[in-house]
């Protein structure tokens, strides 16, 4: 960050770029709204026609300017007055602030415009990735293969070509082992370790209770019976409360963070994972105490993704030079010799 020496004085250059930056990004914002709500429908994204979600009524171009025609119509649309979901300005202006805080990373005029781009590029699948998981539980296979194809062809360009994209950091090796570092571990968890935890501790309680609840649906009268499995079946619920959900991670969540790995490196990929995590960790207890006050009879199980791509976004930031400092907490200094 800050301007060197080199372009002192180019102060209103710099805004410039960062205000065409801002616009730019609104309007990817506004394509990605798109994408986070017809890819997962499987409809087609070319397809025109923008109307109303209440009343139909096909919206004009001068109410499509991202950002600040909801501002205009302070979230309501000028036909019927109905709200519009305030996830269009969220989507949108997230996405513009990201891409200027990328390009306040790097100093345009001496490193270029390439690897910014390359990076925003990635951080704009993140959040189709990251809304369509919350709102589906499902990541769509083709975003996924977009992230893992930016990913390469960064790579490939910034080894390639590194005078193009000086403000890289992360070489092809960071990157090769970045793209095992976090999702074999996530593999192993995944596929190996919840199902024998759920086979282990979960699974019996799991199984009881759902046959006794069939069993209850099938019944009719028999009161003392009814009672009796009742009773049976409370038992179970409280011990699987007790255990709680069993979390695991979905193929997409293991592919998100190979391709996470190979864009920002290894170092950046394990400061995601972590950060995820921790976010995860906290929602889970904040579901946890809900579920305990309510009746509700387990906490739902929750999608990891939207977590994994906060992490990745916050690690495109601060991620390899926060691992850098944690290296250099953890290493004992050497002491000079004469
Ligand atoms: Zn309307």
């Amino acid at each position: 960050m800050g301007f060197s020496a080199y372009t002192e004085g180019l102060t209103g250059y710099y805004i410039g770029i960062y205000i065409m930056v801002f616009l730019f990004g609104i309007t990817i914002g506004s394509f990605l709204n798109v994408c986070i709500y017809r890819l997962p429908t499987g409809e087609s994204l070319t397809k025109k026609n923008s109307h109303c979600m209440t009343c139909g009524t096909p919206i004009k171009w001068y109410d499509l300017v991202p950002v600040f025609s909801w501002l205009f119509l302070r979230g309501k649309c000028r036909a019927c007055g109905s709200k519009i979901s305030g996830r269009y300005i969220l989507v949108e202006s997230l996405t513009g602030i990201l891409f200027v805080l990328t390009f306040i990373g790097f100093d345009v005029i001496v490193d270029g415009l390439l690897y910014p781009a390359l990076l925003c590029l990635f951080i704009a699948g993140l959040i189709v990735i990251g809304f369509e998981d919350y709102d589906t539980q499902q990541m769509t296979v083709g975003v996924l293969l977009y992230l893992a194809a930016v990913a390469a062809v960064t790579r490939m360009l910034t080894t390639l070509l590194p005078k193009a994209a000086r403000g890289c950091d992360v070489t092809a090796t960071d990157g090769l082992i970045g793209m095992f570092a976090v999702s074999v571990p996530f593999l192993i968890f995944g596929f190996v370790l919840t199902p024998l935890i759920y086979s282990l501790f979960v699974s019996e309680d799991s199984k009881a209770a759902r046959k006794i609840k069939k069993r209850l649906a099938k019944m009719s009268g028999n009161d003392k019976e009814r009672a009796k499995l009742q009773k049976e079946l409370d038992r179970h619920l409280s011990e699987i409360k007790k255990t709680g959900p069993v979390y695991g991670f979905g193929m997409g969540d293991i592919i998100l963070m190979a391709a996470g790995g190979l864009m920002y490196g290894w170092k950046a990929a394990a400061v995601a994972a972590f950060t995820a995590i921790i976010l995860g960790a906290l929602y889970a207890l904040v579901l946890r105490i809900k579920a305990s006050r309510s009746d509700s009879e387990a906490v739902k199980a929750f999608a990891f993704g939207p977590f994994l791509t906060v992490g990745l976004v916050f690690a495109s930031f601060f991620g390899t030079s926060l691992m850098d400092l944690y290296i250099d907490f953890i290493t004992v200094p050497s002491i000079p010799t004469m």
